[in-house]
């Protein structure tokens, strides 16, 4: 018996995520499903270490879309994400990933939240996630905020970084125990990409 494998090419218009975040990308090609193809840094060949020196979201957005569309030509969107605590003057902020350190866990990074929030009666935060698209020879950046409160101990396995402390006010729930589609419909990067994709459609 001879089989035939037919192997379908996408025909749809691709766009590189300035990313190699499993999570993320599996978010981002959830919510552009039949619109565009969304491909990661290693799908392009890209394995260099990009450096996030700057003191804005933005800013950081801005280098790493830049940085792929300088060296590797293709039109590219970048996120960036801070976690803005009230009680603690707007920390961990643009600094979230590195929290605990150079190189931090997420693990590190939360139980060093959790310890920095001890005793606090205010517990209001925000996930804020900038997103720079370098597309057609222009730049544009779109923002998504999810409003929240920091919660006392870790809860739920789902998810990354600091899903398991995080409560948004419209589930009541962490992210960390909240499906990927239900975060997605009212996270900071969800609502983001909303923005980006509404845009690139139209
Ligand atoms: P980045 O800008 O995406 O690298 O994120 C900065 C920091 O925020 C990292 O520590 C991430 O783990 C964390 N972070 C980003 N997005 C999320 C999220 O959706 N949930 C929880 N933590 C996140």
């Amino acid at each position: 018996m001879v089989s035939v494998f037919i192997i379908m090419k996408s025909t749809l218009p691709k766009i590189v995520f300035a990313t190699n975040n499993a999570h993320k990308l599996e978010e981002a090609r959830a919510l552009a499903s039949g619109t565009f193809e969304i491909l990661s840094l290693s799908d392009i060949g890209c394995h260099d270490d990009i450096p996030e020196t700057a003191d804005s979201l933005e800013g950081n957005a801005l280098i790493k879309a830049r940085w792929v569309k300088e060296r590797y030509g293709y039109d590219c969107f970048a996120d960036d994400t801070g976690l803005m605590v009230d009680a603690l003057g707007g920390a961990p902020g643009v600094y979230s990933a590195r929290y605990a350190g150079p190189e931090c866990e997420a693990k590190a990074n939360m139980a060093l939240l959790l310890a920095n929030m001890e005793g606090k009666t205010d517990r209001k935060a925000r996930f804020v996630t900038v997103i720079a698209l370098l597309y057609r020879g222009e730049e544009y950046l779109f923002k998504g905020t999810v409003e929240g409160t920091i919660a006392t101990e870790a809860h739920g396995t789902a998810g990354f970084g600091y899903d398991p402390v995080f409560v948004a006010d419209e589930s009541g729930v962490a992210f960390a125990e909240m499906t990927a589609e239900a975060k997605n419909a009212i996270s900071h990067r969800g609502r983001a990409m909303r923005k980006l994709i509404e845009f690139l459609i139209n």
